[in-house]
């Protein structure tokens, strides 16, 4: 069961964009950061659900909102800015961050700009794969590290990407910032240890890694050891899918499949391991 609104810590609430759907799960979460009078709102939902504004503003009581960090375009995440800033909720001051602003009213976001909300400080950490604008954001509170992940990692399933050697390096810098708990865009909360001891947010994140890194040694493997089978030309995409995911039979699905495939040989392409030649695919 998933609260409209919940605390999260102190100084943290997980307000829900109230827009669930297929690639979405239960809807965008939004974090407000802050228990003063000037709040710092962590993406702003889709802007089409009058419900999650009225959880908003109901959230804020008298305090409102100075600063609005946003951790990549997508409209999940920035729908519902131009409603926050023409409502009551904000301060005249108020401003809106992006990393690579495409609006001429935003403001940049650079790799370790901090900052601050009563005793929260946000630390910018740039993490491009997703998109290539995606920013996560480090919180301390209390001696407990949050990592707000955006759609880097979910709560639950696996994020889609656009480039993956960005995105595998982006999952690295925040597996080596041992999160205690992520605060991600869509999911729940990841938070606590399991049975034995591992913190759960930074389990999360490596079986991120290891997932893709396993697809990879496959994808590796079928290009250097398998013969394909017009014997010699080179694997096609559709080919390799074939072999990796040989239970999918869902069209959709076998789409998906398919571009991971194409994002692991680009990225293999990248550093030198795999080539193409008219459309097939071959190890290096
Ligand atoms: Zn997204």
């Amino acid at each position: 069961m998933n609260k409209p609104v919940e605390r999260i810590s102190r100084n943290i609430v997980r307000i829900l964009g109230l827009n669930p759907g297929p690639f979405t799960l239960q809807g965008t979460n939004t974090y407000l950061v802050g228990s003063g009078p000037r709040r710092t709102l962590i993406d702003t939902g889709d802007g089409e659900q009058p419900e999650y504004f009225v959880n908003l503003r109901n959230t804020l009581g008298a305090s409102l909102i100075d600063r609005i960090l946003l951790t990549h375009h997508h409209g999940d995440h920035v729908g519902g800015i131009s409603q926050i800033l023409s409502s009551p909720m904000v301060t005249p001051s108020c401003t809106v961050y992006k990393h690579q602003p495409v609006d001429a009213t935003h403001k940049d976001v650079s790799e370790g700009q901090v900052f601050r909300v009563d005793d929260v400080e946000l630390t910018a950490l740039l993490t491009p794969g997703h998109t290539a604008d995606h920013v996560s954001f480090v919180m301390s509170e209390d001696g407990v590290k949050y990592l707000a992940t955006g759609d880097m990692v979910l709560g639950q399933g696996t994020s889609i990407v656009e480039s993956l050697g960005p995105y595998m390096q982006s999952l690295g810098r925040a597996l080596a910032l041992k999160p205690d708990v992520l605060l991600p865009g869509h999911g729940p909360v990841v938070s606590g240890q399991d049975a034995d001891d591992n913190i759960k947010a930074v389990q999360v994140i490596d079986g991120y890694i290891k997932h893709r890194a396993m697809r990879e040694r496959q994808i590796e493997d079928v290009l250097r050891n398998r013969v394909p089978d017009d014997n010699g030309s080179g694997w096609s995409e559709e080919m390799i899918t074939l072999v990796i995911y040989p239970d999918i039979t869902d069209p959709r699905v076998r789409r998906a499949a398919q571009n991971n495939v194409h994002l692991h040989l680009v990225k293999l392409e990248s550093e030198g391991r795999a080539h193409r030649v008219d459309g097939r695919w071959l190890a290096d």
